[in-house]
């Protein structure tokens, strides 16, 4: 029986990348029947709204959606629409994986770092206003010990799930002692639970320089939702950018998946960009609807075209001006070529 999906586009490059992931996974030969929404500042004319309800209907009733990038004004405009989908369906844990993958410019090897962050609250709650337009703005950070519990009760849970050796929560505690003191105080009370898996905490800004100097130290990271955006990117620096890195927005029962990166707008329609995100993030979406093998395959057909370094996007090029890059469609096709 083929799998009901909802596929969201999304806006920029999102299409481009979504519909080469669309064909990586119809050619594992696991069965889908995508149900196709839009959504992104393209709908606003005909909507009225970047988010329209049918979306979030979709999702509730498919439990599983495939997303592409969906663009943000910055410093005015709508808010974004990626916050409001992880936000309305409480999708509370977002798992960014980052792993090397031979081939990849730069390549340092024995990066394998799993971040989860926190996705519903922390600033993204996105309360704040001018205090004196123009002068002063305030913006309210919320941290509960529900969302705290929660997140951090699944980083442990993944960890054991994923035969993974380490938690580390990550925080700014020592200045933001009532919020971040709350996050840590429950993230070292839910490890008492799990005595087969290590914990420790860092401060977010130690945090950073440790994972550039030494990541093969750490293993799963833990973080309230800012800080887990942040060193999540800073994770995906570490093995190839954000054209390589996946993730998966999960719930109770709903998991959304889309790509790290966001909608890269300047590349639009170019045939350009990186589509191993997408499409990795498609593999994360098989290994959540237990087609186990089919994600394998997918994961090792992208290892191997990026190993050999030729049908692949400028980004895991030696030079982003290589006359040899190939666009977005073509990787995919390679990756295609290679599924064994
Ligand atoms: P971005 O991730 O879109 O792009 C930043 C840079 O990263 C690009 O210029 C490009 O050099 C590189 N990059 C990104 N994706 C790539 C890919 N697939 N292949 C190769 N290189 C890639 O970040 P931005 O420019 O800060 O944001 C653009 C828009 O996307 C904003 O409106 C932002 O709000 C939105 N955004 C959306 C999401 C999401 O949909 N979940 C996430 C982040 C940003």
């Amino acid at each position: 029986m083929a799998y009901r999906i909802t596929l969201i586009p999304g806006d920029g490059t999102g299409p481009e990348v979504v519909e080469a992931a669309r064909r990586v996974l119809e050619a594992t030969g696991v069965e889908f029947d995508w149900d196709v929404e839009e959504a992104g500042s393209d709908v606003m004319d005909k909507y009225g709204t970047p988010l329209p309800e049918a979306v979030l209907d979709s999702i509730r009733a498919n439990k599983v959606a495939l997303k592409g990038p969906i663009t943000t004004p910055i410093g005015h405009g709508f808010r974004s629409v990626n916050v409001a989908i992880r936000k309305i369906l409480d999708l509370y844990a977002n798992i960014r994986p980052a792993r090397s993958l031979a081939g990849v410019p730069n390549y340092r090897p024995g990066v394998d770092l799993v971040t989860v962050r926190e996705n519903t609250e922390g600033l993204y709650a996105g309360i704040e206003h001018d205090v004196i337009p123009n002068e002063a703005a305030e913006s309210i950070r919320i941290i509960t010990r529900r969302g705290s519990e929660r997140v951090v009760r699944f980083a442990f849970e993944y960890a054991r799930a994923n035969g993974r050796r380490q938690v580390t929560a990550v925080h700014k505690a020592n200045i933001l002692k009532a919020t971040d003191g709350l996050f840590l105080r429950v993230a070292w009370e839910v490890a008492e639970e799990y005595s087969d898996i290590d914990f420790n905490d860092r401060i977010v800004d130690n945090m950073c320089m440790q994972l550039v100097q030494r990541p093969e130290e750490y293993d799963v990271l833990v973080a309230p939702n800012l800080y887990g955006d942040i060193v999540s990117d800073l994770c995906s620096g570490l093995v190839g950018g954000l054209g390589v890195a996946p993730g998966a927005n999960i719930g109770a029962e709903i998991a959304v998946f889309e790509p790290v990166h966001g909608s890269a707008p300047k590349y639009t329609g170019l045939n350009k960009v990186n589509p191993m995100a997408t499409i990795l993030s498609g593999a994360l979406m098989l290994r959540h609807l237990e087609e186990t093998a089919a994600a394998d395959r997918v994961n090792r057909a992208v290892a191997a075209v990026v190993a050999a370094g030729e049908q692949v996007t400028y980004d895991l090029k030696p030079t982003r001006d290589d006359p040899t890059a190939v666009g977005t469609r073509e990787m995919a096709n390679a990756i295609i070529a290679a599924l064994d």
